[in-house]
């Protein structure tokens, strides 16, 4: 696998040759695939593994398809991340490769004003990186349209559950309809397979 052998848009492809990516990590060569044809996976990666980019880049690829012919951004996935500075960087990168693309992205994360969060929800975006609480807080407390998300990304599995997180994370699943879920940890513990095995019944596990 190749990026430019992928049915990328160019300026993708330009993006990931920018950030001087030139070869698909052996994550992403496993997960990209997969991700692009709806499969729900598990993922077993470290962090320095290329394992945001193995999720993002099949997201932007695949609202850059849907946005091209409107203008309107529905949002179309959900980042989970433990916490706000993991949050941040994910977003960085998700800006950096859908940049001069239809893709625009929020961050919900906790020690910034919800206010501003939500406004930049309604003013339409492709991809919300969120903490699980703060996402919680701002969809009780706010009416925001989930039927368009197609795909949750669910980033350090095994620290949200050593975190406490996991009430939260399937709160937030439960809210969608039947989405596409990427789940990602560092390590596969009895349970993230219940965790996992919860939510997807045909469940691509993909060890790196
Ligand atoms: P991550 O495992 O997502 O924390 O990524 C670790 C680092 O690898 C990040 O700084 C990325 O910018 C970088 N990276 C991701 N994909 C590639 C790639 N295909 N080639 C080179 N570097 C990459």
């Amino acid at each position: 696998l190749s990026f430019s052998s992928c049915n990328f848009h160019q300026k993708l492809l330009q993006n990931l040759e920018d950030a001087g990516y030139e070869m698909p990590t052996p994550v992403q060569m496993q997960a990209i695939p997969a991700a692009l044809i709806g499969q729900s996976m598990l993922v077993t990666a470290e962090t320095g593994s290329g394992k945001t980019c193995s999720f993002l880049v099949p997201i932007v690829s695949y609202c850059v398809k849907l946005n091209n012919n409107s203008n309107q951004q529905k949002p179309q996935a959900i980042v989970l991340a433990p916490t706000r500075e993991l949050c941040i960087q994910v977003e960085e990168q998700a800006k950096l490769l859908g940049k001069g693309l239809p893709f625009k992205t929020a961050l919900v994360v906790g020690g910034d004003a919800m206010a501003g969060q939500l406004y930049r929800i309604q003013q339409g975006v492709s991809l919300i990186v969120a903490t699980p609480g703060r996402l919680i807080d701002l969809l009780i407390k706010h009416d925001i349209e989930l039927d368009s998300i197609s795909t949750l990304v669910i980033d350090e599995v095994d620290c949200m559950v050593q975190r406490g997180f996991l009430d939260q994370v399937m709160q937030i699943f439960r809210a969608l309809s039947q989405p596409q879920v990427l789940m990602y940890s560092a390590t596969i513990s009895r349970e993230v397979e219940r965790v996992a095995g919860s939510m997807v019944k045909d469940l691509t596990i993909i060890l790196v």
